[in-house]
């Protein structure tokens, strides 16, 4: 069967590009190398019957947050966000835990001594995220919408967050909790750029705080997926594409993978000098990921933390940027930083009664094979004396398992290649529209192109619509 358009991959940006193209009247069909839909998005019982755990994304400011997902609103296709009555938590080791809320003022009046600052920081950046949003989530080498407040947000947002936190706050607790967002970059704290994370997500929280989906990220899949299939669409699993040579006839080719795999698959389609640039695109760090069956809830000593869809365990600012430090250079972190979900406690479809799933993972660097279970569980005992008792099975997926289910992930980077500078600015590599590749019909639209990693569809949007521009219209 022939198509206007092809995608390869249904990971959320494959699929959000497949959307794009078939609302615009063209046939699409996707085609995906896994038995399951949905890329970094799916669900599956990893450990014991009944518990649903995320095999990838948990948590999704971003998806709630994104202009593309918003406009499609995806209520019809049984998508349903959950809102944890706290974001995130930061237990210290004082037996309390910073607390980020999706009001503003909660979050600031938590926060004591740096409220203020906190207002100052945040506040004029929620009241203007759909114009943020317009300039942030695409390319960023273009002429602003609304470069005022661009520069609102890419100003401090350039400084290393180490620097910024120690600026902007006086308190130990409000800089822990800026450096465990900051860490989300998965870069060195002192690294340029870092800051602008920290910042996207609090201001994220506030506009649309940090939802998960009822039954499991895979939700997120099922409701793109069921959206593309109303439009016409059709998609195929269980193909894993080679070349592009081995597809049916199409106008358009919209590759859902990182340019290690778009080299391999489009090959003598591209330029030289292309495929030269493709081959320089850097990958960033791994990560190791623990998801649990537990008998009970975490036991936390900061009770708040009951309260949080998300945890961030690593302790200070310096502790975290400890941390960073050490995986980009090459050493698995002693005291890793630690990202929690605690899907469960707000979404009983997860686990038999009175029993919990946790999600759990660290950052290594990439392609590591240290085992880091008894790093991150001493994370948790820290935290939550008791933990390890409560453990009733786990499943561990060093990077080499995190790319066995999703060869998108090389190395176990769920990033889509390395934040640095330069790649952050100009993924894949600096080009005016960087969805469009040397070959007329083939263009990139993972989160390997801006704006970057997390579940969003910003990148399947903008190189459907560089597709329709340039050779669909
Ligand atoms: C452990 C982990 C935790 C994460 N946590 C979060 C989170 O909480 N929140 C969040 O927003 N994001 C999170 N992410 C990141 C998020 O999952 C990704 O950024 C997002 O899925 C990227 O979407 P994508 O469409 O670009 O690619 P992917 O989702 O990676 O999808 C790519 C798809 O292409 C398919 N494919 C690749 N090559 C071929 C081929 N040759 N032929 C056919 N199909 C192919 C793959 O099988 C895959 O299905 C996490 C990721 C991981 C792994």
């Amino acid at each position: 069967m022939t198509s206007d358009a092809i995608v390869v991959g249904s990971g959320p940006n494959g699929l959000s590009a497949a959307i794009e193209l078939a609302r615009n009247g063209l046939s699409v069909t996707v085609y995906e190398a896994n038995d399951t839909i949905g890329g970094g998005c799916r669900s599956a019982a990893l450990t014991l019957p009944g518990f649903i755990h995320d095999l990838c994304s948990a948590i999704h400011p971003l998806g709630a947050a994104s202009p593309f997902f918003r406009g499609l609103g995806l209520v019809k296709e049984g998508l349903e966000w959950i809102e944890p009555p706290v974001a995130l938590a930061h237990p210290l080791d004082d037996g309390t835990a910073v607390l980020l809320e999706r009001s503003l003022d909660a979050t600031a009046a938590g926060l004591g001594a740096d409220g203020r600052a906190y207002r100052r920081l945040v506040e004029p950046l929620v009241g203007e995220w759909d114009d943020l949003a317009a300039d942030a989530l695409g390319p960023l080498i273009r002429i602003p919408r609304h470069p005022l407040v661009l520069a609102r947000l890419g100003l401090p947002g350039l400084l290393p967050a180490r620097l910024l936190a120690r600026r902007a706050f006086s308190t130990e607790r409000a800089r822990a909790l800026f450096a465990g967002l900051a860490a989300h970059s998965v870069l060195p704290l002192d690294a340029p750029l870092t800051a602008s994370f920290a910042l996207m997500f609090l201001v994220t929280t506030h506009v649309a705080n940090w939802p998960l989906p009822r039954g499991g990220s895979q939700r997120i899949a099922d409701a793109l997926a069921a959206r593309l299939r109303a439009l016409g669409g059709t998609i195929e699993t269980g193909r894993r594409i080679r070349t592009l040579d081995e597809l049916p006839g199409a106008r358009a080719y919209l590759c859902d993978v990182t340019p290690l795999q778009l080299d391999r698959i489009a090959g003598r389609r591209l330029s030289d000098g292309y495929r030269k640039r493709l081959r320089s695109f850097r990958y960033g760090p791994g990560v190791f990921k623990l998801d649990y069956a537990i008998d009970g809830p975490i036991p936390w000593r900061a009770e708040d933390c009951l309260r949080a869809g998300t945890v961030h365990l690593g302790g200070t600012l310096d502790e975290i940027a400890a941390s960073e430090a050490a995986v980009a250079h090459g050493e698995p972190p002693p005291r890793p930083f630690v990202l929690v979900a605690q899907q469960s406690l707000f979404d009983v479809s997860r686990a038999p009664a009175g029993k919990h799933t946790v999600w759990a993972y660290c950052h290594v660097p990439n392609g590591s094979t240290v085992d880091m279970t008894d790093r991150i569980e001493a994370q948790f005992e820290r935290f939550a004396p008791g933990f390890r008792d409560r453990v009733l099975a786990r499943s561990v997926m060093p990077p080499a398992e995190v790319e066995r289910h999703n060869e998108n992930y090389i190395g176990g980077d769920i990033g889509g290649g390395s934040n640095s500078l330069l790649q952050f600015m100009t993924r894949p590599f600096p080009r005016l529209d960087p969805y469009a590749t040397s070959a007329r019909e083939v263009f990139l639209c993972s989160s390997s192109t801006p704006p970057g990693g997390g579940v969003h569809g910003m990148c399947g949007y903008h190189a459907a619509r560089s597709a329709l521009r340039r050779t669909l219209a």
